[in-house]
């Protein structure tokens, strides 16, 4: 790919550095912003009182002083004084008496005269356009790459002219859509972006381009659930059992909030349909989802199904086990741990018996698909903390020879229209609210001068019986580095803390110790837990009311919300407390005042996705998740509702887009899907 109007060699070598590759991408390469300029003031109006303005005039005179250009220019209501400090040479050069220019720029008075320093400046010739002092101008996105090949904004609006005078770009979207949402035409909106008269006009081809990006990702949503939708399932099911019963009557210790509830009567309803469940469980951190999971499970094997629980770090899948195992080993079934780290011969003999197809439940890590585990009547796959799993490893999980059932569960919310529309395939329960009883965490930045009065703080929690982590971040150009952290703040959390117990977590032990170091926190044996990020996701110690984040500006704030997600699961009053360095990222701080701000999690993720943007925040960004180029999934979200509208329609009146209307609509959707087929497939 290339383009068709010619590009010097180093400006093509710059363009491609910022993937611009194709005409196309020119035409999508569109101005960040405006400068309206669009008033030409006279010069007897001006007061000099640093306003911007234009004027167009005539150069009387041109005079150096020292190292300082002046240019006096002259309309008929007075004269200006427009003034150069750098760039003498060029300007001089440039004008010469009796030009007609157009200058812009702040306008100050000094004495008597009125005076502009380093206005934008053109010269006015028979025919020519004025692209930078007068009109709706237009601002590209730069870099350091096109600034040493001398690419700016004039000439990348110069290229989009270019292409677009030579051909009428076809519209793609059907002319009834266009009119029913008073969109302009697609050749319109690419000349009303790059070369608008007035900002309204910007603004109108912004949203055509923004709209037309989002109804082909809704169109290809649409039409791919169209495909796979009702997929029967192979599974029967009867309704819960005794097993089902007795748990949630007779062993359950607490009463289910309405959110659990709800997202059990969904799954239920899933399992009764005669169709695959593919269901996502969002509740934020602390919700109590895994309840959920285990009554799913049950109902599955209450219907002499097997099923797994799979969570993204062996410390969570041990944790999931004991669970599982304290709740489900009284009633008499039989649960497995399954992590990569196990002894072979244990995998063995757990595999075998899996193989048999008794009812059981296998908790585990991811290492369970890659080992290729056998389980000839399996139900259910739970998958945990989802958003950690990438997109690969979820289709994995759908190609045994049955296909189960499968339960998500994220804590990471997702923002409504992602939901709507990236995981347009699944469906989703939300668990909105905490258990009852549970307190807000109160989150609080200290920087690391303030160290010790954080550690008296501590003392009390500790000496009230409360439980304290203390998490030092993931150095990410040296894994080695991220441990010595942890090491040091070990040792010094050990000196300063002489009469309770200390346990150490970090990534690089074996399997048996970091379990045992984990159980002997949630046995209450230890009563400061110092750790990396290897307790992120998932852990549960309800009487660890305290969690205090070294170094917290270095973490994402997901991540931040995650940790912090570890307290607050208790009846305790918890605390967060962030310990900041001096230096610190403008978008660091932000985040850090956003946790301080909400325990939401929601607000929280939608902060989120402004600061590092859609790919990113879905964990996906190598695994072909389409990138929108023009709309933000968090601003537009209305707009993409529309698209999804008239999408439905289109479908409903040409399913399969064979109208001869829509012959460039469907060969541009063919296009689409073939550079996107990779995440579609997944989806
Ligand atoms: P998450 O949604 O973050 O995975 P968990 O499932 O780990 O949350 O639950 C957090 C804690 O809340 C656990 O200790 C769990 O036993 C407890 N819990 C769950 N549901 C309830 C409830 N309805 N009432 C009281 N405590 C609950
Ligand atoms: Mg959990």
């Amino acid at each position: 790919m290339s383009f068709s109007i010619p590009v010097s060699i180093p400006r093509l070598k710059a363009l491609h550095a910022h993937n611009l590759r194709s005409d196309q991408d020119l035409l999508d390469f569109i101005p960040r912003r405006y400068l309206d300029r669009n008033s030409v003031s006279s010069v007897g109006m001006l007061k000099g009182s640093g306003e911007e303005a234009t004027i167009i005039g005539t150069v009387k005179d041109i005079r150096q002083a020292d190292k300082r250009l002046e240019v006096i220019v002259e309309d008929s209501t007075g004269r200006l004084k427009c003034v150069w400090f750098r760039g003498t040479a060029y300007f001089k050069k440039l004008l010469s008496p009796g030009d007609e220019i157009s200058v812009f720029g702040k306008v100050q008075r000094f004495g008597a005269w009125l005076s502009i320093a380093h206005p934008d400046v053109e010269k006015i010739k028979d025919n020519s356009q004025l692209t930078k002092t007068v009109g709706t101008i237009p601002v590209y996105p730069s870099n350091n790459f096109f600034k040493k090949v001398w690419l700016g904004s004039q000439q990348f609006q110069q290229w989009a002219l270019q292409l677009l005078s030579r051909d009428t770009l076809p519209d793609l979207l059907p002319e009834s859509v266009r009119l029913r949402l008073k969109l302009t035409t697609r050749h319109q909106a690419y000349l009303y972006v790059h070369s608008p008269e007035n900002l309204k006009q910007a603004n109108a081809g912004r949203v055509y381009l923004k709209f037309e990006e989002l109804f082909f990702f809704e169109l290809a949503v649409h039409t791919l659930k169209l495909r796979s939708a009702s997929k029967p399932a192979q599974l029967h099911f009867n309704g819960p059992g005794e097993l089902t019963k007795t748990f949630f009557n007779e062993v359950l210790p607490f009463e289910l909030t309405a959110g659990q509830v709800n997202a059990l009567k969904d799954i239920r309803t899933d399992f009764g349909s005669g169709r695959l469940m593919n269901r996502l469980i969002q509740g934020d951190v602390g919700s109590g989802k895994t309840i959920v999971a285990i009554g799913a499970i049950l109902m599955m094997l209450d219907n002499g199904y097997q099923a797994i629980f799979m969570a993204p770090t062996e410390i969570l899948a041990e944790q999931h086990y004991r669970t599982l195992f304290s709740y489900l080993n009284p009633l008499g079934v039989d649960i497995r741990l399954l992590t990569g780290k196990r002894k072979s011969s244990q995998k063995k003999e757990i595999l075998n018996a899996a193989a048999l197809g008794s009812p059981m439940v296998i908790a585990g890590t991811h290492a369970l698909i890659q080992e290729g585990v056998e389980l000839p009547r399996l139900g259910l796959i739970v998958v945990d903390e989802q958003h950690r799993f990438g997109v690969e490893q979820r289709a994995r999980f759908s190609s045994a020879s049955i296909p189960p059932h499968t339960l998500a569960m994220s804590a990471t919310p997702i923002p409504r229209s992602l939901a709507l529309s990236v995981f347009g395939k699944l469906d989703i329960s939300v668990i909105k609210g905490l258990p009852s009883g549970r307190k807000p965490i109160k989150t609080g930045i200290r920087p690391d001068t303030k160290r010790e009065d954080v550690y008296q703080f501590l003392d009390t929690v500790l000496t009230d019986g409360g439980q304290v982590y203390i998490v030092y971040p993931l150095v990410e150009e040296s894994e080695a580095l991220d441990l010595e952290n942890a090491m040091d703040g070990f040792e010094t959390v050990k000196g300063r803390f002489p009469a309770h117990r200390i346990g150490l977590l970090h990534g690089r032990m074996k399997a048996d110790e970091k379990e045992a170091v984990m159980q002997a926190f949630e046995a209450g044996d230890t009563a400061i837990l110092v750790s990396t990020t290897v307790i992120e996701v998932g852990i549960n110690v309800p009487n660890a009311s305290v969690m205090v984040i070294e170094h917290a500006e270095r973490f994402g704030l997901s991540q931040l919300h995650q940790l912090r997600g570890r307290i607050g699961r208790g009846s305790r009053q918890s605390y967060c407390i962030l310990i900041t360095s001096p230096k610190q990222s403008k978008t660091g701080r932000e985040r850090l005042r956003v946790m301080t701000e909400t325990n939401d999690g929601f607000l929280i993720s939608e902060a989120d996705l402004r600061l590092r943007g859609p790919g990113d925040f879905l964990g996906t960004r190598q695994s072909g998740v389409p990138e929108f180029r023009f709309a933000d999934l968090v601003e537009d979200e209305a707009l993409l509702q529309e698209a999804a509208a008239q999408v439905k329609l289109l479908l409903a009146d040409d399913p399969e887009l064979k109208k001869p209307e829509h012959e460039q609509l469907r060969l541009y959707f063919q296009k689409y899907l073939n550079e996107r087929r990779k995440f579609f497939e997944m989806m």
